[in-house]
């Protein structure tokens, strides 16, 4: 199948999943992940309307994004894989928003760095789901000394979090992942309502429809889209 018949695919899922959940389908955003998938791919994709892309790697992100950025103004990119601290500086001047904060020190690191930028940094705090994913932060405590340490930076604007759910066909513990993370959202608006925590990035090809029904306001896609990878 072609990309842009597996985007219209996406989106009509993603329409379907709001109706079910009494929610307006503005009310969530579609990305697609570009991971592993080269600029043609990528290329489909913004064709049939995809504005805002996701890649897991600084310099693959890099490699196929800068030109392309430059035809197509308005074009959103943003970082959802682990950031190394030696990659900070150029992460920091080079996407969009970094979705993928998991630790302390990486918020020290980039909050110092975002510091040179001429915009603040958006950027997402990442809450671990369990055992299968390694990053993000362990629980809602460890969230909270997280976005304490960016406060501390002017230069990062948390915007809200981001999770990745277990890899099983088991829906229980998948959409329990995605609760945990709106009750995570709760609390850091309570504690921190200087912040805009109004964005929750959960849901992959596997399971928007469930992160959808459970208040997902940006879905990252990638294989539904651009196919299986190599
Ligand atoms: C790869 C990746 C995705 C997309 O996964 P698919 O199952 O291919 O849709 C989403 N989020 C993160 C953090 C990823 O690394």
């Amino acid at each position: 199948m072609a990309v842009s018949d597996n985007v219209r695919l996406v989106r009509d899922e993603i329409g379907e999943a709001c109706r079910r959940a009494g929610r307006d389908t503005n009310e969530v955003r579609l990305m697609a992940v570009s991971k592993f998938n080269e600029l043609p791919l990528i290329e489909e994709a913004a064709a049939a309307g995809v504005r805002l892309f996701g890649e897991s790697r600084v310099q693959e992100a890099v490699r196929k994004f800068t030109g392309f950025r430059e035809r197509m103004p308005g074009v959103e990119l943003h970082l959802i894989g682990r950031l190394q601290r030696n990659k900070a500086r150029v992460a920091a001047g080079f996407f969009d928003c970094v979705e993928s904060l998991d630790r302390v020190e990486l918020v020290q690191e980039l909050g110092r760095i975002a510091l040179e930028r001429t915009a603040v940094l958006p950027v997402l705090f990442e809450l671990n789901s369990g055992e299968e994913s390694k990053s993000g932060f362990r629980d809602e405590d460890a969230l909270c000394a997280g976005v304490e340490a960016a406060l501390a930076f002017g230069g990062l604007l948390p915007s809200g979090l981001m999770t990745m759910a277990p890899f099983t066909d088991d829906e229980k513990p998948v959409r329990d992942a995605f609760r945990r993370l709106v009750k995570a959202q709760t609390r850091l608006r309570r504690s921190f309502p200087e912040c805009g925590w109004d964005c929750l990035s959960m849901g992959m090809s596997g399971d928007f429809r469930i992160a959808i029904e459970e208040g997902s306001t940006l879905v990252r896609i990638g294989t539904a889209i651009f196919g299986g990878r190599q």
